[in-house]
């Protein structure tokens, strides 16, 4: 069985850049529907139901073909809400730094080029979906992708990822998805952000 795991921190720990309704519909609600939908569609697979979420979505070809669509959905839905959380936290924001700093201006020249290109990512995608920062062989990548769908289905492995779901933002910022992506910045935990990068150098 998958469980939705708790908030690292108080629902109202975002604010003022993620507002405390938004932060409890989202985990209390969508995040939980996803994995009930999940365990819902797993039934009488336990094999399945016993593995790591992102080990569930890796291979999505290894998955029967009749519940394969409910899995990427729901299994993405619920895997990259859990590492959402995660990057997230109060007092945070401001700049990575070490190796993973290095890494991005190796990728992307400087740090607001970066930023710029994430952001549009996020502010271009066409409907729900989400922007990610990736390692994409030796070097890190930007790309976006739609629903629930996740670049570890592809073989990437994502170390940032912005949710542009309008269940993420509406609340607040209604239409205007800028605003709420130039406010997400602003709670970026940078530290949970390179102990992934760091963690996937050493799987290499
Ligand atoms: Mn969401």
């Amino acid at each position: 069985m998958f469980t939705l795991p708790e908030l690292p921190y108080d629902y109202s720990a975002l604010e003022p850049h993620i507002d405390t309704e938004t932060m409890r519909i989202h985990h209390d609600k969508h995040h939980a529907t996803y994995v009930k939908n999940l365990n819902d569609a797993l039934t009488g697979h336990e094999d399945l139901l016993g593995m790591d979420v992102t080990d569930l979505i890796r291979d999505l070809n290894k998955i029967p073909e009749e519940i394969r669509t409910k899995v990427k959905n729901n299994g993405g839905g619920h895997a990259n809400h859990s590492l959402f959380w995660e990057i997230m936290g109060p007092g945070a924001g401001g700049e990575p730094g070490g190796k993973l700093m290095e890494a991005i201006k190796e990728s992307f020249g400087d740090f607001p080029t970066f930023k710029e290109k994430f952001s549009t990512a996020g502010l271009g995608h066409f409907g729900s979906g989400w922007a990610w920062l990736v390692i994409d062989g030796e070097k890190l990548s930007i790309l976006d992708t739609a629903n629930q769908d996740s670049p570890v289905s592809d073989g990437k492995n994502p170390i940032l990822l912005l949710d542009v779901w309008e269940h993420a933002y509406y609340l607040k910022y209604k239409n205007m998805r800028a605003d709420y992506i130039k406010a997400w910045w602003n709670v970026v935990n940078w530290k949970k952000v390179e102990e992934f990068f760091e963690k996937a150098g050493e799987k290499k």
